[in-house]
């Protein structure tokens, strides 16, 4: 059913080790993913509790996918806790999923930058923030590519390989070959606002908020569209990703345009969706 996009990556060793920095909801689970998958995987976090909580996540993965205990063992095994980031020396594939701030993430790139093998990738799951600001300050800034994946990671099979005119085109080939490696379909965009799947994606969920501040239910609204062929309803969609990522991305996207009351409201209350128990639905 996956069909390349074009730029397979082909020709390239696998890759062995990949150091991921950040151990939250997408790091956590992208480290989880590339261990289930064979990699030697070093995950790295500030906060040792969040490696531990990744952990936990990622053994349930393992025994969801491997059936035989001893596999699950040996996947737990290459999936390595690492505040000091030790692994960034030894890596093919460095993935930055740290909180989207542009400063954090320029601070923590000039550490890891020293660090890396001259064949290595530097890349960023950043959703929102361009290539060309993060890059500043990097001795070789055409070695950062985007490695877009979606939540949730293991059950989302594409993955946005983002780059600009001045990234190394070994490096473009080596992301696409690290997705490729993994299971996962990748997808090259540009470096543009919402990259490709986001850029779509925040004008109908706006929409379907119009709708409902309009009046219409939100089941008849998940209803007509899943009639349609959606997998899901745009404000299930929205309870899923959070009401506070759809907020970001429907501002970013929009030039800071006023939100939907009814999103406004939620948010002023603290419902953000599935991740605390209610947005538009109750998912206690
Ligand atoms: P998160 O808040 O769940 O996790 C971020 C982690 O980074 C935390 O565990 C934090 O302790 C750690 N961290 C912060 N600064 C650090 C530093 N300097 N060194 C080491 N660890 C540090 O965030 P998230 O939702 O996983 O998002 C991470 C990145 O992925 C962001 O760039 C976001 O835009 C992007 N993204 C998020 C989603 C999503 O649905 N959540 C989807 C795609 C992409």
């Amino acid at each position: 059913r996956l069909k390349a996009f074009g730029k397979a990556g082909k020709g390239h060793a696998p890759v062995a080790h990949v150091h991921v920095v950040g151990a939250g909801v997408m790091g956590g689970d992208i480290a989880a993913w590339c261990a289930l998958k064979g990699m030697t995987v070093t995950l790295q976090d500030q906060d040792r509790e969040r490696i531990a909580a990744a952990q936990g996540r990622a053994y349930a993965l393992f025994t969801r996918k491997l059936k035989d205990k001893r596999q699950a063992r040996a996947a737990s095994d290459r999936l390595i806790p690492d505040m000091q980031g030790h692994g960034i020396p030894h890596a093919n594939v460095v993935i930055e999923a740290i909180s989207e701030n542009l400063q954090a993430k320029q601070g923590l790139y000039q550490a890891i930058e020293p660090q890396l093998r001259p064949d290595a990738i530097l890349a960023t799951n950043t959703s929102s923030l361009s290539l060309e600001e993060l890059r500043t300050g990097l001795s070789r800034p055409e070695r950062l590519v985007g490695i877009h994946f979606f939540n949730p990671v293991a059950r989302m099979p594409l993955v946005e390989v983002v780059e600009t005119a001045q990234t190394d085109p070994a490096a473009i080939r080596l992301a696409h070959a690290f997705v490729g490696q993994i299971g996962k379909l990748p997808l090259p965009v540009q470096s543009t606002p919402g990259f490709l799947v986001n850029a779509v994606l925040a004008p109908y969920m706006l929409e379907a908020m119009r709708c409902l501040d309009q009046g219409t239910r939100p089941e008849t609204i998940d209803a007509a569209m899943t009639a349609f062929g959606m997998p899901m309803g745009p404000i299930e969609l929205i309870d899923t990703v959070g009401l506070d990522i759809a907020r970001d991305a429907g501002r970013q996207l929009t030039g800071n345009a006023s939100m939907p009351n009814c999103l406004e409201t939620r948010l002023s209350r603290g419902d953000l969706g599935r991740k605390t128990g209610r947005g538009f639905y109750v998912w206690k």
